[in-house]
């Protein structure tokens, strides 16, 4: 399978060749046209089959088709365990949405928040965050999930690992029940499991 199969605007096309990008992944070639069509899906992948792209691509296409006016308002959330996940995820949000008029935001603890609340102030399309400090902006009120159309949550077994899925929980708490929801873990431990089953509605299954 090519990526001129997978239906992607030019804008996107564009940017992966410009990448290198010349043929889909396997989790990229069951992902992309199952989020295209707006549904949930649950992904088991490892680091390294591609699946940030396999998320990044559909999530920048759809939100490209979606016509806002108004102030920016956060519409995509990915929430990722470490901040060396969030910064990599942001490096390719830069990448493949570099020919369209969609801005993204990482915010990651262990750093003073000045800046991540100036940028959240100046309006953020698609925000990349992990769960501490993105709970903290909320309770600051510095950052609202009422407009969130879709939610990727990436690596939740190592989330539960970590000891974050309190906090993951708490963030989904906030969310708006009407959404597209995309859920990747590499392992499926009975916790992660039963939180998959709690958040996805009816989701197409990717296994890589
Ligand atoms: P990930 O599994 O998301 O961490 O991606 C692993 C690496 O594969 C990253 O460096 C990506 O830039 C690269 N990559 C993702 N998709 C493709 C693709 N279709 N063709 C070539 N490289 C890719």
């Amino acid at each position: 399978m090519t990526f001129e199969e997978l239906n992607l605007i030019s804008p996107i096309a564009d940017a992966l060749k410009a990448e290198g990008y010349v043929q889909p992944t396997p989790i990229q070639q069951q992902s992309i046209p199952v989020i295209l069509q707006r549904k949930d899906l649950l992904g088991c992948a490892q680091t390294g089959t591609g699946k940030t792209a396999a998320f990044a691509i559909p999530v920048l296409q759809l939100l490209s088709e979606e016509k806002t006016q108004g102030p920016k308002k956060v519409k995509a959330l990915i929430l990722t365990p470490t901040r060396e996940l969030a910064i990599q995820i942001g490096d390719s949000f830069t990448a493949y949405g570099k020919n369209l008029k969609l801005n993204h935001l990482v915010i990651f603890g262990g750093v003073p928040q000045g800046n991540q609340v100036k940028a959240l102030k100046a309006g953020v399309d698609i925000l990349i965050a992990t769960p501490g400090r993105l709970l903290d902006l909320m309770n600051q009120r510095y950052i609202s999930l009422s407009d969130i159309t879709h939610f990727v949550l990436d690596e939740a077994d190592r989330m539960l690992d970590m000891g974050f899925i309190h906090d993951v929980k708490k963030v989904i708490a906030k969310l708006p029940p009407k959404r597209q929801t995309l859920f990747f873990s590499a392992t499926m431990p009975p916790e992660i499991q039963k939180l998959a089953n709690a958040i996805l509605v009816n989701p197409s299954e990717v296994k890589v």
